[in-house]
Formats: C-alpha cells, sequence, structure tokens
C-alpha cells in the first residue's frame, strides 16, 4: 500500500503528454494551447473613431461655447472600411463615423450630439482636448504582445481574442481517448426495470460526467460480467486510458487486476493509503494507462478526482494539471479517526479570515449523497484522535472540474 503523494507521483510519471493538432478557433473552447500566442497586429490596426462624429482639430474648439459655436464647413464622410479622399484637412471638418480611419492632421472627434448635426457646415459648443473619442493603433493589443501561454487551456472568452488578432487556427494539444467499463454482474443500466439483486450502474454515468471535458472520445460499457473472458475483451480497448469501476479488491470475483496483468498490463501500483478508495489500482501497456477504480460509488469518484482527472489534464497538455490545495481549519466536530489519508467531501466556510473546513456527514463510501451540495474535497492526514485546530488541505470542485 503506498501514501497519496507517491500514488500521484507514480502516475504523472507514466503518464505522457499527447501529441499537437491544430484546431480551429471556435473549435478550440477547453483545449491547452501547445504554443505560445504573440499578437501578430496592433488592435486597433489603425487610427479610427470611437463615436459617430466629426473629426476636428482640437484647438479650432477652444474658445466656442453654447452663445459663440464654433462654424466649420464639412468636406466629406467617412465610413468603418471607406475612407473619403480629402485634402482640405486645415479648413473642414470630416464626418467620421465609429470604427472610421482619422486623418492624421486631426487630434479630436466630436459627437453628432454635441454639435447641431449641420448638413454643409456644422456647429460646435464647447471645447474638446486631444484624443477625445479617437482609438489609437494597439490601444487594446499591442503587435508583440504575449497573450497566451503554452499550456494554457481556452476557455470561451477567449475566442473572440483569437480572432481580433487574425488567427483562424491554433495549435493544440489531443485530448485522450478513454474506454469506461463498470465491472459487475449486479449491474444494470439506469432506465431499465431492477430486478432481483441487481443495482443500477451509477459509477460509469458518474466517471463519464466528471471527466467529459478532458476527454476526446470517451466510450462507455455499462455492465461487463466478472468474468476473465468478458473482461479480456473489454480491456482490449486501442484508447489512451481505461477506466474500470469495481473488481480490483478482495472479492473472490475482483479480477481486473489479474486479468489485466494476463493481457500485457504492468502494474505501476494496487492500494493506496486513503480513505475511500483504498483498492485503487494503475497499471500501464505501452503508452497506454489503465485506472482501476473501486466499486463504491464514492470511492470512484473521489479516486476519479484525485488520480485519473489530474493524469488526462497532463495528457491534454494542461500546465495547471496537478492538484492544487489550500489550508483550512478542520471543524472540530468534524475530525475523523483514521489510519489512512482521509480525503471526503465536505463544505468550506470563512470565518475571521480562516477557512473553516467540515465533512459531509454521510460517512459510508458506497454513498454518492455525501457530495451533494459540498464545496469539494477535504484532506485530512492520518489520525488516531481529535486534535485542536487540525490543518487540513482544501481543493475546491471549481478546482477539480475545470
Ligand atoms: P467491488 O469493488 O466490485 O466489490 O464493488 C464494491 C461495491 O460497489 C459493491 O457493492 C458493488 O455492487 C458496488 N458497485 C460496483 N460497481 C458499481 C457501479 N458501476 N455503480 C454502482 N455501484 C457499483
Ligand atoms: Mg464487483
Amino acid at each position: 500500500m503506498i501514501e497519496f503523494e507517491k500514488a500521484c507521483d507514480l502516475i504523472f510519471e507514466n503518464c505522457h503528454t499527447l501529441e499537437t493538432e491544430k484546431r480551429l478557433i471556435e473549435d478550440a473552447v477547453g483545449f491547452a494551447l501547445a504554443e505560445d500566442i504573440v499578437s501578430p497586429i496592433n488592435v486597433a490596426p489603425f487610427r479610427n473613431s470611437a463615436m459617430d462624429g466629426f473629426a476636428v482639430k482640437s484647438a479650432w474648439l477652444d474658445k466656442c461655447s453654447a452663445d459663440s459655436p464654433a462654424v466649420i464647413p464639412i468636406s466629406s464622410t467617412s465610413f468603418a472600411g471607406n475612407p473619403a479622399s480629402i485634402n482640405n484637412t486645415d479648413t473642414h471638418t470630416l464626418k467620421v463615423m465609429t470604427g472610421a480611419r482619422v486623418p492624421d492632421e486631426f487630434d479630436a472627434v466630436v459627437p453628432f450630439e454635441d454639435t447641431d448635426y449641420g448638413e454643409n457646415e456644422v456647429r460646435f459648443f464647447k471645447p474638446t482636448f486631444q484624443g477625445k473619442h479617437i482609438r489609437e493603433p494597439g490601444e487594446d493589443i499591442t503587435l508583440g504582445r504575449k497573450l497566451f501561454t503554452k499550456g494554457m487551456v481556452l476557455s470561451r472568452l477567449d475566442i473572440g481574442i483569437l480572432a481580433t488578432i487574425g488567427l483562424r487556427s491554433v495549435m493544440t494539444v489531443r485530448k485522450p481517448s478513454m474506454t469506461i467499463l463498470g465491472t459487475g454482474d449486479e449491474l444494470t443500466e439506469p432506465g431499465n426495470e431492477l430486478i432481483g439483486d441487481k443495482i443500477y450502474d451509477a459509477n460509469t454515468f458518474a466517471i463519464y460526467s466528471l471527466v467529459s471535458p478532458f476527454c476526446g472520445i470517451a466510450d462507455r460499457i455499462c455492465r461487463v460480467a466478472d468474468t476473465k473472458e468478458e473482461l479480456e475483451k473489454a480491456l482490449d480497448s486501442p484508447h489512451d486510458v481505461i477506466v474500470t469501476s469495481g473488481g480490483v479488491s478482495m472479492g473472490e470475483r475482483d479480477l481486473v487486476t489479474k486479468v489485466a496483468e494476463s493481457c500485457g498490463w504492468r502494474r505501476v501500483f494496487h492500494k493506496a493509503k486513503i480513505k475511500p478508495g483504498k483498492p485503487v489500482y494503475f497499471a500501464v501497456r505501452g503508452k497506454q494507462l489503465l485506472f482501476g477504480l473501486p466499486g463504491n460509488p464514492l470511492s470512484a469518484t473521489v479516486t476519479c478526482s484525485i488520480f485519473l482527472i489530474p493524469a488526462l489534464k497532463k495528457m491534454a497538455g494542461y500546465a495547471d494539471y496537478r492538484l492544487a490545495t489550500k489550508p483550512a481549519v478542520l471543524s472540530p466536530d468534524s475530525v475523523r479517526k483514521s489510519k489512512r489519508k482521509l480525503i471526503w467531501p465536505g463544505l468550506f466556510n470563512s470565518d475571521s479570515g480562516r477557512t473553516i473546513a467540515s465533512f459531509s456527514s454521510q460517512k459510508s463510501s458506497a454513498a454518492l449523497t455525501a457530495l451533494q451540495g459540498t464545496d469539494g474535497l477535504i484532506i485530512q492526514k492520518a489520525t488516531s484522535g481529535v486534535t485542536e485546530d487540525m490543518t487540513v488541505e482544501t481543493i475546491p470542485w471549481s478546482q477539480i472540474l475545470i
């Protein structure tokens, strides 16, 4: 039985970042960048108007007022994408629509609503100043600015930024393909009638929904019988990662480790000093990974969260693939004796600048309701008794699931 930290190290040592692939920007949300992104242009690319109005030399309006407006003849009109060609900028104002180029000879734009909106000549009633309502080149993004670094995961907010600098595609890292197998003669697919001693397969659905943001293809197979033949067939998947639930404990029909090792998988570890999830199994075959998660549904969910998801993130090129924990004080009524490291869902509350963590009151590793309404996982070191102000580590779901 190995320590939690050792198990994490062994998993990371054995999982490799997958190859890069070019993706259209609209298909790149949730993928990690395989390259730094440096802006090849200035945004705005040229000097343009931020308002519909008149381009002026601000000095023209220095002395104007409501009683004594400045009256300036209008030369022409420039539209966004359609500039006017003019040669009388010393004497005439130019009508400019939002986004239209503003010639260098003008240093301000006065919005229509601040004028009498004249036709051949226009009246200005108050002074303006240099740069007013003009967007300078590079005002938002300067040419050469590094906007994204390799390993960053693109969010839905980022795609517009890639488009604005003219990128049609980016280099990303492929996400792993995956087969999720629910082992156990007792399993039946939700939706079927529950007969005899069957139970519904919760784990393949729970795992599927937890991992889907980090996977390419994910095949889910609900019921693999506890026989050598069926397991052999099911484990013979070409995908990058194979995940099983159940069949890794001490039971007479817990065959996953034995069958896997008889068909070419090499054991990296079996059993970790954690609760829940002690029977967790990890093996490799070439570049393929096999995660044997325990059958108890909370154990499967917790081990999926702490071992499988970080591994998938590493394979998918995420720079932040490791679990980042934050210290908290464990609520005294929450301390639980445990010979193994306790990694259990719970609540985080802030109290005078400290975070107070308390475990979900549901204490069974078979009970998925222990997850409901919780803020994340709490890691409590092995302890034989209650201690005052015990420090624990916390990981919010938002960090695990994104
Ligand atoms: P095992 O590790 O196969 O002995 O399973 C431990 C417990 O988890 C047993 O009570 C199983 O019935 C239950 N179990 C196994 N697989 C699943 C699953 N996919 N969904 C819900 N419960 C499961
Ligand atoms: Mg079983």
